[in-house]
């Protein structure tokens, strides 16, 4: 039986958090709160905060710091996250965003950070190709897409290209990455929770780096 984890995934756009989030989160049994998930769910359910929220997305800006604050800290009370743990996916994005997270967790902490390494080379080739489930987020690729006829393998959902993944947002996107949670590495390595792996090899090697980082951490804590 795994103990869980406390554990924020960050990398640019592409670099793979999704995919590592969903495993890490099967192997640590805990729930994995992706912030976009989120919102994409809002934009297309059409609640208030989904119709505020669509405008930026589509433009790959960022959703003001006190909405995606609030989703946050309402998400960590259900499904046992404070109790079990969590993985964290595209939250923190901003520093004054890690900064309240630590607040919203006490006496809680986090166990790490794990900061996923891919050249902008690989994340502009792989975001190009990339197209997710509608229903349960799962990443395919026009390389590798689903069995059949763009429906998802694992729910049966639509598969498509996201609103994001044109070229101006996507280049919007990463230049954010760089201003803004870039310096979000720089913090959480001050605290010594930064582990830095890289994510350039197949989604189960890439596993095995992460989880022998959080294995690590956890045995020293
Ligand atoms: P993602 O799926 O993580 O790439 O997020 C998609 C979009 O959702 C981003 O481009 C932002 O518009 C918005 N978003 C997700 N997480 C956050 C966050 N922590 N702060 C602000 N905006 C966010």
């Amino acid at each position: 039986m795994n103990k869980g984890a406390f554990v924020v995934v960050l990398g640019k756009q592409g670099a793979g958090k999704g995919t590592q989030c969903v495993r890490l989160s099967r192997f640590y049994a805990v729930p994995h709160i992706a912030t976009g998930d989120m919102l994409r769910a809002a934009v297309r359910a059409e609640t208030v905060l989904g119709l505020e929220a669509k405008k930026s997305m589509e433009k790959g800006e960022l959703i003001p710091d006190e909405v995606v604050n609030k989703m946050v800290a309402e998400r960590l009370d259900r499904d046992g996250a404070r109790e079990k743990g969590f993985i964290l996916d595209g939250y923190p994005r901003t520093v004054s965003q890690a900064v309240l997270l630590e607040e919203m967790l006490l006496p809680l902490s986090l166990n790490l950070v794990v900061d996923l390494e891919v050249p902008t080379g690989v994340v502009l080739r792989r975001l190009a190709s990339r197209r997710v489930c509608i229903d349960c987020q799962a990443v395919y690729s026009t390389s590798q897409p689903p069995k059949i006829n763009w429906t998802c393998d694992i729910c049966g959902g639509e598969v498509i290209q996201r609103d994001d993944d044109t070229e101006d947002a996507i280049i919007r996107r990463l230049t954010l990455y760089d201003e803004q949670t870039a310096p979000l590495v720089d913090f959480y390595r001050e605290k010594s929770l930064l582990s830095t792996i890289n994510g350039v090899g197949t989604a189960d090697v890439v596993l095995s780096r992460v989880i022998k980082a959080i294995e690590s951490k956890l045995s020293r804590n």
